[in-house]
Order: C-alpha cells, then sequence, then structure tokens
C-alpha cells in the first residue's frame, strides 16, 4: 500500500487532504515524493513560524533534547520558566499555564474566567460570549464557545453557558451582559478560520471598557493571529486593549505542539493547586523551541514581517480575479471571483501551497519567508487568480 492508501485506509477520516505527500523542507519551500517543489504559503496553518526545518530552531530543539525531553510537572525545568518569563516580560502578563494546542490553551482561558466569576460574584455567573462565526478549537467547550452551528450541529449536548454576539454590534454585547450572568468575553482580533476577519478596532475598544466596567474578563483568542503573525508579537497590540486574559498556540513552538494562557493581573492567582494541569504542558522541547521563536520576534522581523505584508497587499489588491483583501500582517485573507478551492487547488498544482477560510484563499506564510521566494508564490497565485 502506498502511503496515501495506508492514511485513508488507518486514519480517522476527519481530513480531506490534497493528494501530496510532502516528504522534505527547508525553510519556505516544501517537495513531495516526486521531488517536486512547493512554496509554503501556509506554514503548517501558522504554526511553522520560520519555515521548515530552520536551522537556529534546530539547534534549541536538539540542545534540549540532549539534556532532557520530558519530566513531569513535579519537577521544575528550565526552558518553561524562561518561556514564561519571556512571554510575560514582552506582554505585561503576569502568569502563564502551559498546554499542547490552541484549544486547551481556550479551555484554560474559560476555567480561569468561570473561576474568576465564581469566587467574585457567584457560580450563576457562568456565561461566556464569544462572536458569530468565531472559531475556539474542537473540545466540546471550545466547540461550544465556537459561533459557527454548522460545527455544533451532531455533537450535542456541547458544553453549556456560551453565547454567541454579533461583531461590530455594540448594543448587542451590552445587552447580552445586561441580561445574562457573564464572566468573560472571547473574541479573535481577526477571526481566522472564520474569513480572516479582522474585528473593528471602535468595537473592540468599546467591548474592552464595556468589559472593564461590568468586571468582565477580556479575553482573546491568540492561537493564529500570534505570536508575529499580525506584525505585533500578539494581535492585540494592533488595538488599544489590554486582555485580562491571552490565548495561544500554533505558531508559538514553531512545529511542536505548544499551547500558553496568559493570565493577566487580575486574574494571576485565581488558578491554584490541582486547579488544572496538562501531563505534557511546558515540556521541555516545546518549550525550548518556542524560546528560541519568542526571541527572534524582534521590531526587526516584525518591521520585514510588515513590509511583507504591504507588498502582498499592493501587489494583489485590484489585479484580475481579486476582489478584495484582508488581514493585517502575514495573515492575509483574499476574495477572488473564482472559488477560493479553485484557486488553492491551481496553485498547488503550480507549485504554491496556498489555504482556504471560508471562501477565501488564506496565505500564512512563515514569517521569514525570503522576498524572491514571495514575490514567486504571489506572481503564480495572480495567475490562478486570473
Ligand atoms: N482558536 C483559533 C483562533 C484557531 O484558529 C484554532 C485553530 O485553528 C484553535 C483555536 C484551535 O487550535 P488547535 O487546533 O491547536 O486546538
Amino acid at each position: 500500500m502506498s502511503i496515501i492508501e495506508k492514511d485513508k485506509k488507518y486514519i480517522a477520516g476527519t481530513y480531506n487532504r490534497f493528494p501530496v505527500e510532502i516528504v522534505s523542507g527547508k525553510g519556505s519551500l516544501v517537495y513531495d515524493t516526486d521531488g517536486k517543489e512547493y512554496i509554503d504559503m501556509g506554514s503548517g496553518i501558522g504554526v511553522t513560524s520560520f519555515g521548515i526545518g530552520d536551522d537556529i530552531w534546530k539547534d534549541a530543539v536538539i540542545a534540549q533534547l540532549d539534556k532532557v525531553q520530558h519530566m513531569s510537572n513535579l519537577y521544575y525545568t528550565e526552558p518553561c520558566a524562561e518561556l514564561a518569563e519571556k512571554l510575560c516580560q514582552k506582554t505585561g502578563m503576569k502568569k502563564v499555564f502551559f498546554s499542547n494546542s490552541g484549544a486547551e490553551a481556550n479551555e484554560c482561558a474559560i476555567k480561569v474566567a468561570r473561576k474568576y466569576a465564581a469566587e467574585k460574584k457567584g457560580t450563576e455567573y457562568s456565561t461566556i460570549i464569544t462572536l458569530k462565526n468565531s472559531f475556539h478549537g474542537r473540545t466540546l467547550t471550545t466547540l461550544a464557545a465556537t459561533g459557527q452551528e454548522h460545527y455544533h450541529e451532531l455533537f450535542q449536548p456541547l458544553t453549556p453557558g456560551f453565547i454567541h454576539v454579533e461583531s461590530g454590534n455594540i448594543e448587542e454585547l451590552k445587552s447580552a451582559v445586561a441580561n445574562n450572568k457573564v464572566a468573560a468575553l472571547l473574541i479573535e482580533c481577526i477571526q481566522g478560520e472564520g474569513g480572516v476577519i479582522p474585528v473593528d478596532p471602535a468595537y473592540a475598544k468599546a467591548a474592552y471598557e464595556l468589559c472593564k466596567e461590568n468586571d468582565i474578563l477580556f479575553m482573546v483568542d491568540e492561537v493564529q493571529t500570534g505570536n508575529g503573525r499580525t506584525g505585533k508579537l500578539y494581535a492585540y497590540m494592533n488595538y488599544e486593549v489590554q486582555p485580562d486574559v491571552v490565548s495561544t498556540a500554533k505558531g508559538l513552538a514553531g512545529g511542536l505542539p505548544l499551547g500558553a494562557t496568559l493570565l493577566g493581573e487580575k486574574v494571576e492567582n485565581v488558578l491554584g493547586f490541582g486547579d488544572h494541569g496538562s501531563t505534557f504542558g511546558g515540556n521541555p522541547i516545546a518549550c525550548a523551541a518556542a524560546n528560541s521563536i519568542i526571541a527572534r520576534i524582534d521590531d526587526k522581523l516584525l518591521a520585514e514581517v510588515n513590509k511583507k505584508a504591504e507588498y502582498i497587499r499592493n501587489t494583489v489588491s485590484g489585479k484580475p480575479g481579486v476582489e478584495a483583501v484582508s488581514g493585517l500582517g502575514l495573515m492575509v485573507g483574499i476574495k477572488t471571483t473564482k472559488p477560493g478551492a479553485d484557486v488553492v487547488k491551481a496553485c498547488m498544482e503550480k507549485g504554491v501551497l496556498c489555504l482556504t477560510a471560508k471562501d477565501k484563499v488564506r496565505l500564512l506564510p512563515a514569517l521569514n519567508i525570503p522576498q524572491e521566494v514571495l514575490e514567486k508564490a504571489i506572481e503564480i497565485l495572480l495567475e490562478c487568480c486570473a
């Protein structure tokens, strides 16, 4: 059996994979079994922040592999403490809980919100408000948080206590706050899976102020937008808000599983012994990888991200077959005249791997994609859009 046949026979059919087996790569180039080269404009859905097999990242991982690959959370290890310090120093947040994925980072955020509200106002203050069209993960609780009905249908009953409001409609949010016992608001600054749709800055600010006035936690899901993706370390830094909780994962460890829930001053001590845990959370190799990633997301790199983002927007906007461009930094949504999925398929045939988000083409290239590689990818993409 070929790998594709084995995969189809033995792996649960949750992924509609392209008929391509990737076997190697370097930076923003990957290769299939026939040696065909592809420019990777998706970076594993925003995970390989510095591309495939990046040397600095690899050195950090190998150095830690030579020390200790795992210890239980009953003991101290250096990489996770160093990473937590870096994340707090760079964001002003106070403490971090480490897990292994975006969904788990959000689960932790939701537990923090429920416990904070339960202790401060009473256990009935358990409602979490999220936005319609949002995406927060695939566990039963983060599915409940996800504001897209079609994900919910066959998995009832989901965790209760979630309501979804229209992004941009502050009156609806005010009414939801007035009519429910609310613990937190959880938003994505840019809805990724929902179609690369940024939240309106005035709405984000008004929502943040409303949360502050009502002692409701303002929580930002930075699973996809975090770690340099939008041209700032975290996307909320593009907005006039200071979240109480930030969840992140994907690009944090550059290709190893790691989730982090950053806790602000209000909630830094909400979780106590035994309130939460994860066997693999804070794994030394994942954290060593993340230390190397976070250390490199400095002003110089972010300036490069913004320059490349501007290049993409300027080059793509107004071209034949391109109707609109959305997003921030290297998180780009392109509304094409042809169905986005058809454009992505054509790009793949011509050696460029792109993503979709709803009906759009979505680009999440490595933060350090070389300019000439980016230019070639955009040229092919535009050919496929026309
Ligand atoms: N939150 C957002 C905004 C995401 O984009 C995703 C994944 O796409 C998740 C949460 C879930 O992350 P994971 O697949 O790592 O559980």
